[in-house]
């Protein structure tokens, strides 16, 4: 079953949703699986479309972290201007149908690749949220690991650090997001493998799917017998072997699908 574009014809959104809702609401083990799509909407350019962070900013390797006090400067400059916007950003309706999803007791894992802190702010319960790509709202130690919170650092920035070391053992910060060059938080992915075996249906939503080894959690649960539906705004690699492909805005698509599936009064 798939839903096309939802332009294409007379049909209404919620019509085209009915079957896909039919499909979910079974469902008591869900994984929810987002990508920067479900973020877009509350402001955060997405990676590969044509504002997205690949044209716009130039992104650490992990060798420069490592190695390159003036690339690490630059960093920590740009990301001085950029995190009072960094938090105001505020979740949109996408965000808060998963987390109506979950308070119905249907999601047993949100796997993210956002490294945005939207489905925290939004009220998921963080220790459903498996950050993949870590979290630009933590800064991290690479000699020691000491997490600190992002605002903490970005008071030392404000008062003129320029390359800020960690206060217990006078090693590199960096962001707790992963750089390319580096491997995923092996505990957090062992949890989303898991979460994608045991899922009887998953969800995903914004991603395009085409970053390893993320976008093979949702081969690993259809090969384990969850039914998969994919929201996006075009097509993804993984189309095919979906149960239900919804083209559209995650936002809209994801507020009525979720009214839907919980019978909730006002469903059209
Ligand atoms: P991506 O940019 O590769 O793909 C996003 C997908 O979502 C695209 O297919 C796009 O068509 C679709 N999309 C965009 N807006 C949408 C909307 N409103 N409704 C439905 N679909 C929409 O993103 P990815 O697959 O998550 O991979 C990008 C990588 O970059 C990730 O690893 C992530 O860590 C990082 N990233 C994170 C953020 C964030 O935290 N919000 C933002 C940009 C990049």
């Amino acid at each position: 079953m798939t839903t096309e574009s939802l332009a294409d014809d007379e049909t209404t959104m919620p019509e085209r949703l009915r079957p896909v809702a039919e499909l979910v609401r079974p469902c008591r083990s869900i994984v929810v699986f987002t990508g920067a799509g479900i973020s877009t909407e509350s402001g955060i350019p997405d990676y590969r479309g044509p504002n997205g962070v690949w044209q716009t900013s130039k992104i650490p390797t992990i060798d420069n972290v490592r190695h390159d006090v003036q690339s690490r400067e630059r960093h920590w400059q740009e990301r001085r201007q950029r995190f009072p916007e960094m938090q105001m950003k505020q979740p949109n309706a996408g965000h808060r149908a998963v987390v109506d999803l979950e308070r119905d007791g249907r999601v047993s894992a949100i796997v993210t690749q956002n490294i945005d802190g939207l489905h925290q702010k939004a009220g998921s319960d963080p220790t459903k949220v498996l950050e993949l790509h870590g979290s630009s709202h933590r800064i991290r130690c690479q000699s020691c690991g000491r997490e600190y919170a992002a605002d903490t650092i970005h008071e030392r920035l404000e008062r003129g650090e320029t390359d800020p070391r960690c206060a217990r053992c006078g090693g590199v910060l960096r962001a707790s997001t992963v750089l390319f060059g580096e491997s995923l938080p092996e505990d957090t992915l062992r949890r989303a493998v898991e979460a994608s075996t045991e899922a009887d249906l998953m969800l995903i939503v914004g991603s395009s799917l085409v970053v390893k080894p993320a976008s093979q959690l949702p081969v690993v649960a259809r090969k384990r017998g969850a039914r998969l539906v994919i929201v996006n705004r075009e097509p993804t690699p993984l189309d095919e072997i979906a149960h239900a492909v919804v083209r559209g805005e995650a936002g809209p698509v994801l507020d009525e699908l979720v009214r839907q599936v919980l019978n909730r009064d006002d469903a059209t």
